[in-house]
């Protein structure tokens, strides 16, 4: 079975979960985004990845970029070139950018549904649009207005790439360690020396001029991550002529191999700065906030894809019969949908899929206000939800990409290990998004490390109140005790690393993972309760749309019975502290 965008679904987070076509074109420069021109954008989005993006995915894994040493270039699998065109010339990559550079400046949130699609559909190919995003921000944020000019209307229009180009052979979490060289030069330029690996997109066929984002050093750079510096390399000067940073070759992956990820060697190639010397980092955060919501959606969008093809698998493998009598005596055996032990493989792909979506969806709706709302208090209050929730859907909602396909595959049993299907290439596609961007351990470190504590834990304490005025307002909602039983151990977690992670960093490092998962459990209740409460009114008030809505009643519940209940596991976790891990010995390991 082929991918089907879930529109619906979509739609009932957008819209009837979230009041996105009430928020959205009330903040000022959205006013277009009514839900009329948002459905009419997303049903256009669902017919390029369904019948563009989706038929390249098994081709392009089979096919991969090639490279060619002579010219240094790299081929992209056949079908790419021509979808990649098709998609910057619809104006999906110009969508969320600002009008005065060519863009829609259509909501965030907008971009956020389109990228699930084109993450379902083929992730390799929406990896060189996607990246592209970072380096828009990053230049919207800190270039200069000839940067702005020289780069964001082409960038947008998706004539030409954007890359980062952070890492190196010999660092990759810790960025201070980059040796990558920027000297000055007389005309303002900079020469920039160094080799970065794994750079996504770093050559390529699909557009006329690949811009790079660099981080390097200044020759006077004080050491560690505050002497790093942000410069633009462009492959092509704006005179055309060939500028010295080139593609030394391709890693040679598990998945997404119609991504070219490549090594590149920057020979003294000319660039400009972005920013103030030495203050690369943050403008690197900006590229690397708005890729690890990105990648977030990668990992919802592979599980989707993952449980569509198992559920249809599921649907018509016969094995066995039910262990309540056979269901189809007709047949030479039951279909494996009614076993119960493939269903708690189906279903908790479609609890957590559907659960992950509302927070990927709350926290872009969030990013938009962030940026567009009038008010100040507003625009702060929706900051620190996007500040807290981003290493959140990082990392919970691509280890669940994972870990559905996974259950997917096994759900497919050989079928499934086989290349006659979709699902093992989505296990090892979905394998990266748990490590790029900064590994899942990093992002738990980063919510422990900087997000609590920020603003004296201001973020932290506006998201408890929310759910406590969810609370307040809903005392009949579904599933009320399991949200609060849920928050009491989470705030019983914060307090245990407020107490022990402060004094000794360690206990707060032993903690992290298992703290953000709690906390990404605990959040996605509260959207299951939410979403529960929506389907009981829309069934109260007489929908047709029965299946729908009692679909989320019984979700909702697999949710709070098989899923939830993980979180006491995990505060015992937290709470058992660090000790049995660094007790013993590196030569007893
Ligand atoms: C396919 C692919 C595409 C990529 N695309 C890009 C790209 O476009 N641009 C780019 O710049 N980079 C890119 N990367 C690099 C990617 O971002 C890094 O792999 C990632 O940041 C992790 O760095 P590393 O692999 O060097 O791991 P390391 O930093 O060596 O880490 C190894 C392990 O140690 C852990 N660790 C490290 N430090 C700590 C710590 N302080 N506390 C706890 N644990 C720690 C990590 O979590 C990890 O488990 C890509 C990588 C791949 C494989």
């Amino acid at each position: 079975m082929s991918y089907q965008a879930p529109l619906r679904d979509m739609q009932f987070v957008l819209y009837e979960l979230l009041n996105g076509d009430q928020i959205l074109p009330a903040l000022p420069g959205c006013e277009d985004a009514t839900r009329e021109i948002m459905d009419a954008m997303l049903t256009e989005g669902a017919k390029l990845a369904e019948n563009v993006m989706a038929p390249l995915n098994t081709s392009g894994d089979r096919e991969g970029c090639q490279y060619d040493p002579e010219t240094k270039s790299v081929k992209t699998p056949t079908g790419f070139k021509e979808a990649y065109k098709q998609f910057s010339e619809n104006g999906w990559t110009a969508l969320a950018a600002p009008v005065e550079y060519g863009g829609q400046g259509l909501p965030h949130t907008l971009n956020t549904l389109a990228e699930e699609m084109v993450c379902s559909a083929n992730l390799s190919l929406g990896m060189y649009p996607g990246l592209t995003h970072g380096a828009v921000n990053a230049l919207i944020s800190y270039g200069s207005d000839e940067l702005k000019e020289t780069y964001l209307p082409k960038l947008i229009s998706g004539e030409w790439s954007g890359t980062m180009c952070l890492t190196e052979p010999h660092c990759g979490t810790d960025l201070g360690l980059i040796r990558t060289k920027a000297d000055p030069q007389a005309d303002g330029s900079y020469a920039v020396s160094g080799t970065k690996i794994w750079i996504t997109g770093g050559e390529q066929d699909l557009t006329d001029n690949i811009i790079h984002l660099v981080l390097a050093k200044l020759p006077d750079a004080p050491g560690g991550s505050k002497g790093i510096s942000l410069f633009i390399v462009p492959k092509f000067l704006t005179d055309g002529t060939r500028n010295t940073a080139f593609c030394g070759g391709l890693e040679h992956k598990m998945g997404i191999k119609g991504s070219a990820t490549c090594v590149m060697n920057f020979e003294g190639a000319k660039g400009w700065l972005v920013g103030e010397p030495h203050k690369g980092l943050q403008a690197m955060f900006v590229m690397m906030n708005s890729a690890r919501l990105m990648v977030g959606l990668q990992g919802l969008g592979i599980a989707e894809a993952a449980y569509q093809t198992s559920l249809g698998f599921a649907k018509d493998r016969r094995q066995s019969r039910s262990l309540a009598g056979p269901q189809e005596p007709d047949q030479s055996a039951d279909c494996i949908i009614v076993h119960p032990d493939v269903r708690r493989m189906l279903l908790r792909q479609k609890a957590t899929i559907e659960g992950g979506r509302a927070l990927a969806y709350f926290t872009s709706l969030q990013l938009d206000v962030a940026h567009k709302a009038e008010s100040a208090e507003e625009r702060e209050q929706a900051d620190d939800m996007v500040q807290l929730l981003t290493p959140i859907v990082k990392a919970f909602l691509t280890d669940e990409g994972f870990f559905c396909a996974n259950d997917g595959l096994q759900l497919m049993g050989g079928n499934g290990f086989t290349q006659d299907w979709p699902i093992e290439q989505y296990v090892r596609d979905s394998r990266i998004t748990r490590i790029y961007e900064g590994t899942n351990g990093i992002q738990a470190l980063d919510l422990v490390g900087r997000k609590l504590g920020h603003a004296g834990g201001r973020a932290v304490k506006r998201f408890f109140a929310m759910l406590e005025q969810y609370g307040k307002d809903n005392p009949d909602a579904p599933h009320l005790d399991d949200v609060k039983g849920a928050v009491a151990r989470l705030q019983k977690a914060t307090m245990w690393l407020m107490q022990n992670g402060m004094t000794d960093r360690e206990q707060a490092g032993a903690a992290a993972t298992p703290y953000l998962r709690l906390f990404a459990l605990t959040a996605v209740a509260y959207f299951w309760s939410r979403m529960a409460l929506t389907a009981q009114h829309a069934l109260n008030e007489g929908s047709t749309e029965v299946d729908f809505y009692q679909a989320k009643l019984h979700t909702a519940h697999f949710y709070m019975a098989k899923l939830l209940p993980q979180t006491e596991s995990l505060l015992t976790e937290i709470e058992a502290g660090k000790d049995s891990l660094m007790e013993i010995t590196v030569a007893q390991l």
